[in-house]
């Protein structure tokens, strides 16, 4: 403990992932796990990528290894704004930055937009990377709870009252953790509250074009445009490991963001961004992501069936539209974290609630992944788990 004096008060109260140190465990042969927020990566278009590597080395040559702008590959935002203005969204070239991930998307925008103390509304349960990357910042978070009904308003309103927030982090479309998906009379709800008011609101959209079923809603973006602050990523429709992601901002925020990037890495993987723009120049994306919904979509519907034989009737759970989560709830008063324990012995893993509370600990709430399980370990894995959420629950009674 010997460095403890010399580490910066903002890293102090940061936890560490909880999700990675268990990732760890899943490495065990034999264990089945629901843990990881991971792609499939049977899913990962391989080929394609491939052919489009040998193509930027042919075409562009050395000057893709070479140093190069802040604000990212012209043509892979132009790419960008064109999607946009597919789904009838007004996003100009000038307001892409390309980021590496779109984590280090809220990362810049905690640097530019954070100051000790200020409120910061947060869905809970909320993404554990946004808690972490916000929290090096030290806002006041205020948690507004999420249901299948979206943001719960009364709290929502009371927050925006009583905290003044600078800013509204949301994932409105399957969310992580709990695969929600806000319906669109919530969202103009909260636009009508946000509307007026000099607040930010962060739409944060990694698995927005992973639905499965129902329709699509309105982004926050076409609602309230001058409020909004959108992020992207290719890592749930092409790879996470390129590590490619975009933050849409107004070009007042947007001259900050490009200061804070300049001083975080210069400017993201040069050679990744043209691959993946050869990619998508070479491939049509849409039909690439009805490949991964068609699966993602079967996983996720023989997850339910299984939860809905094996689990005992007590236990509550969403029904995601899209995505890769899903979210169950246990009876009142038994403890996720104890769940954990007792079914990593039977090598069964999940992500407890924990982690994406600000304040709550010991909650009955837990996150299950469906992408990368198949069929029948599904089956297998969820039976296990049922039958450790029953000795639980009788252990808690006696
Ligand atoms: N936001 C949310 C809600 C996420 O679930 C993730 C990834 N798990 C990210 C952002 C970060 O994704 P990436 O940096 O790979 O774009």
């Amino acid at each position: 403990k010997l460095m403890n004096k010399l580490f910066a008060d903002r890293v102090t109260d940061v936890p560490r992932s909880f999700i990675r140190e268990i990732l760890k465990d899943a490495l065990l042969p034999g264990t089945i796990s629901f843990a990881g927020g991971l792609p499939n990566r049977e899913l990962f278009p391989l080929e394609g990528i491939q052919k489009a590597t040998n193509k930027v080395f042919d075409t562009i040559g050395k000057d893709v290894l070479q140093y190069s702008n802040s604000e990212g590959y012209l043509p892979l935002r132009e790419y960008i704004a064109a999607q946009y203005a597919k789904q009838g969204l007004s996003v100009p070239v000038e307001s892409v930055l390309i980021t590496s991930g779109s984590q280090q998307g809220l990362d810049l925008l905690g640097k530019t937009l954070i100051n000790d103390n200020d409120g910061l509304i947060i869905e809970e349960p909320g993404y554990l990377g946004a808690i972490q990357a916000f929290s090096l910042y030290r806002p006041k978070f205020l948690p507004v709870p999420v249901t299948s009904a979206g943001m719960d308003l009364e709290k929502f309103k009371k927050s925006m009252n009583e905290g003044k927030p600078k800013l509204i982090y949301t994932v409105p479309n399957f969310q992580n953790p709990s695969g929600i998906t806000y319906p669109n009379k919530n969202r103009e709800a909260i636009a009508n509250i946000v509307k007026d008011t000099k607040c930010l609101l962060i739409e944060d959209n990694p698995y927005g074009d992973l639905r499965f079923e129902g329709e699509s809603q309105t982004s926050f973006k076409k609602l309230i445009p001058d409020n909004t602050i959108l992020l992207g990523s290719f890592s749930k429709t092409v790879v996470p490991g390129f590590r490619i992601g975009w933050i849409v901002a107004p070009s007042e925020l947007m001259e900050k963001l490009i200061i804070a990037k300049q001083a975080s890495d210069l400017h993201t993987n040069q050679l990744s961004q043209c691959i993946i723009h050869q990619f998508l120049m070479d491939n049509d994306l849409n039909e690439h992501i009805k490949k991964i919904t068609k699966s993602y979509g079967h996983q996720k519907n023989v997850m339910i069936e299984c939860l809905e034989k094996y689990f005992p009737k007590e236990v509550t759970f969403t029904r995601p539209e899209g995505g890769m989560f899903l979210w169950a709830t246990l009876p009142k008063g038994i403890s996720a974290l104890d769940l954990f324990q007792l079914s990593a012995k039977e090598k069964v893993l999940f992500v407890p609630g924990d982690p994406f509370y600000i304040n709550n600990k010991g909650v009955n709430t837990l996150r299950l992944n469906y992408s990368c399980v198949d069929a029948e370990t599904i089956e297998i894995g969820i039976k296990r788990l049922a039958q450790s959420i029953k000795l639980l629950i009788e252990k808690t009674i006696d």
